[in-house]
């Protein structure tokens, strides 16, 4: 069994320190912690750690998390890959999801949110080493599918997403990440919007995103312990 506070403390300590190494504000990047296919005594370890904000990949799954820990107060960020009949539970449930990589999620989420529950934190999820079986939207496609979600009231857009191409180069992830800070600025100013939020770096290249403006960072493996399946 993984030592979830110890894994919690280390993954807290690396992000402070390289904030620090690369001139970033204290405390500016968020963690979020992944918990998808662990189960719920996990999850509850890290709350009792003082974690609160969670990251989930599969909609059952996570709304049965959610269901059981309802008397607490965590932040719930939808990751994964988003079906087109799956909106609903996600519009439902969500304080904020990362993965809006199409017109037609958009327009669904926009649809299915409860109005009573204000707007759904919206980030687009970029394929930003334009690989051609991966998530996300072409880089072709992105401003179309921004002026389309900016006419949305029930999807609030705070930023982007990106999962880049492995790499275990530093350099190399710095620089997808990189584009993904240049590509943020030049939206914010394009569209005269202050989208504030950069999803991006997991457990083997937390370091890179830090150094290029992360605001989120993602990590599963290094607090949970590797994933057995999916
Ligand atoms: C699973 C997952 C993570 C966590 O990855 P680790 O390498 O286990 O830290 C981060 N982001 C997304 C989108 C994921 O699906």
């Amino acid at each position: 069994m993984p030592n979830i506070e110890e894994n919690l403390a280390n993954v807290g300590a690396r992000i402070r320190a390289a904030e620090n190494k690369f001139a970033r504000r204290a405390n500016s990047v968020q963690l979020i912690a992944v918990s998808k296919t662990k189960p719920l005594s996990l999850v509850q370890q890290a709350i009792a750690a003082g974690q609160k904000v969670f990251g989930e990949s599969y909609t059952q799954e996570a709304i049965e998390k959610k269901n059981a820990l309802k008397d607490e107060t965590i932040e719930w960020h939808f990751i994964g890959p988003i079906q087109s009949n799956k909106t609903r539970p996600l519009a439902e449930n969500f304080d904020w999801i990362h993965s809006v990589d199409r017109l037609k999620i958009a327009q669904r989420l926009n649809e299915q949110r409860p109005k009573a529950l204000g707007p759904i934190n919206i980030l687009l999820q970029v394929n930003i080493s334009e690989e051609e079986t991966k998530a996300g939207v072409a880089m072709n496609e992105l401003q179309t599918l921004i002026e389309s979600v900016l006419q949305m009231s029930s999807l609030k857009l705070r930023g982007l997403m990106a999962i880049p191409a492995k790499s275990i180069e530093p350099d190399e992830q710095r620089s997808a990440f990189h584009r993904m800070s240049l590509l943020l600025a030049e939206l914010n100013e394009k569209y005269e919007i202050s989208m504030d939020c950069l999803s991006m770096g997991m457990s083997n290249d937390l370091e890179a995103a830090v150094a290029e403006g992360a605001t989120f960072v993602r990590i599963g493996t290094d607090i949970f312990g590797a994933r057995e399946y999916k």
